[in-house]
């Protein structure tokens, strides 16, 4: 489903992302870990075509689209993406931020959208919160919502980058069955995050970043069990 190839992303003569090769198939969790300022977000970033790389290729369903020449806002219609800060329009109710994307960049009617967000909503335990505004919603409900929002112009990848880090610890875990329920749906994700527990348990495969590049990356089991690099051990042995 997505191929990154090669990648390289420089700030000015410093290198952030030195060749990532990874591979994400349809379905699959990848975790991306790794020390803070190790390029897990700038990854993120250039696969939703935020940041331009310099160097590789990145084909999303065999796509190129690091190609100069790509529609960006084609390509970020088929991808979701949530942060770690909430990021809510606060001056639109609950409904109107998840509908808002699917009416004017999708072309959706409001009946449809309305009906999709409401689908969501019950899903995800939030119906009776559609009219709330933003911040009449706890930081778990509020990222809850977040990525509601993602979802609702059904994405084929979803990227979500610390999306529990600015939240409450009894707050995190609603936020992390949402995650848990979508990969049980079979939708494929690259996630960052620093609960490793949580990480071990939903990705396929976890991929380990230092200093911009791919140390080592395999099955959640074999790296947290049974790390080839010493570096890998001890950020492990540091944030278990
Ligand atoms: P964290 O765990 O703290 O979120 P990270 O692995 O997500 O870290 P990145 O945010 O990808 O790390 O940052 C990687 C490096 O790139 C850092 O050294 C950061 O300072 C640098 N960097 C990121 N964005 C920019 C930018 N726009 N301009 C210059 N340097 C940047
Ligand atoms: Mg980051």
């Amino acid at each position: 489903l997505l191929t990154i190839d090669g990648v390289w992303k420089n700030f000015r003569d410093h290198s952030v992302l030195r060749g990532i090769d990874l591979e994400v198939r349809p379905h699959e969790v990848v975790s991306l870990i790794g020390a803070s300022g190790s390029g897990k977000s700038t990854l993120l970033r250039c696969v939703n075509l935020l940041e331009t790389v310099d160097d590789g290729v990145i084909l999303l369903d065999g796509q190129d689209i690091t190609d100069p020449r790509v529609d960006v806002d084609d390509v970020r219609k088929r991808l979701g993406i949530v942060f770690q800060a909430f990021n809510l329009f606060p001056h639109m109710t609950v409904l109107d931020n998840i509908t808002l994307a699917p009416r004017r960049v999708h072309g959706v009617t409001r009946a449809r959208a309305e009906e999709r967000a409401h689908d969501l909503l019950t899903r995800f335990g939030l119906a009776a919160k559609a009219r709330a505004y933003p911040d009449q919603l706890s930081g778990g409900q509020q990222q809850r919502v977040a990525i509601i929002r993602a979802l609702a112009t059904e994405p084929m990848l979803m990227l979500l980058d610390e999306v529990t880090s600015a939240l409450d610890p009894a707050l995190v875990v609603e936020v992390l069955e949402i995650i848990r329920e979508l990969k049980q749906s079979g939708m494929t994700m690259i996630l960052t995050t620093h609960e490793m527990g949580f990480c071990r348990d939903i990705s396929d495969t976890v991929c380990f970043l230092d200093g911009g590049v791919v140390l080592e990356q395999g099955p959640p089991e074999k790296i947290f069990n049974d790390p080839e690099h010493t570096r890998t051990r001890d950020f492990l042995r540091a944030v278990l």
